[in-house]
């Protein structure tokens, strides 16, 4: 269970998130949705550890992490923005963070052999990341991180770069990985069809301030305030 208490971030003079209070269940899908500049990627950085809260705390299992750094926490991330190595091949970039823990390599390649098949592209270890489409480059980019076996995992819009096309299909593979693993999922978006599709719990935030927070039902059916209401009015 990972609790955020209270947290303020301010960068220079501005704050950027303010009085955010939010608890997530082991193996929840809860997602940070808002316009661009509302203070998402901050706070999920301030979860991973890239950042630290100015006030209030993150607790993890009761644990205070607030100011932990990303090595020491027990936290994996994905983020869109950071690319895979396009000069090596799929089984490297997969088998990335297993190499740096020494495991035997007949354990690495079966875990690699794994995790390529939740993302259904099994067969694909030899390939260059250079000849794979964007979708099956964020399939790789989300197996690398899943091989790890996080406790949680953190998805800043990674089907940013995708096709509407792609990006449903997309959707419901993260969707049933998410049902498979068991993981706890904390995603970014700024799109509202995307958050209401895949959540179990939606954090509509803007200007750093947490609007509602509720289940797709709840936040479509009962808007808690003309925010809201706009924000979602706005994909139909
Ligand atoms: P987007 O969807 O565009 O990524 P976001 O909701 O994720 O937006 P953040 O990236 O968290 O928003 O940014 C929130 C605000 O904090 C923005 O006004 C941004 O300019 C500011 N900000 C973010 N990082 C820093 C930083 N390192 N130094 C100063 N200001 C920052």
């Amino acid at each position: 269970i990972i609790e955020l208490k209270n947290i303020k971030k301010v960068f220079d003079d501005t704050v950027v998130v303010e009085d955010f209070n939010l608890e997530v269940k082991k193996g929840e899908f809860v997602t940070f949705l808002g316009p661009s500049g509302c203070g998402k990627t901050t706070t999920l950085r301030m979860i991973a550890g890239f950042e630290f809260p100015t006030e209030g705390q993150i607790l993890l299992n009761g644990e205070d992490i607030s100011h932990l750094p990303p090595n020491l926490r027990p936290i994996n991330t994905v983020f869109q923005r950071y690319a895979l190595f396009p000069h090596m091949n799929v089984y490297d970039n997969v088998a990335f963070g297993l190499n740096l823990k020494h495991l035997p390599k007949s354990v690495i390649s079966e875990k690699v052999r794994r995790v390529l098949e939740v993302v259904d592209l099994e067969g694909f270890e030899n390939r260059k990341i250079s000849t794979l489409s964007g979708g099956q480059q964020q399939r790789i980019a989300i197996a690398r991180a899943i091989v790890n076996e996080p406790d949680i995992l953190l998805l800043d819009e990674p089907l940013g770069a995708l096709d509407l096309k792609m990006r449903k299909e997309m959707q419901l593979e993260l969707k049933s990985m998410h049902e498979q693993l068991g993981i706890t999922f904390i995603y970014v978006t700024h799109d509202q069809e995307e958050a209401l599709t895949m959540s179990d719990k939606v954090v509509v935030m803007s200007d750093g301030m947490i609007q509602q927070i509720g289940t797709p039902e709840e936040i479509y059916n009962e808007p808690k305030n003309a925010f809201v209401a706009d924000f979602i009015g706005e994909s139909n």
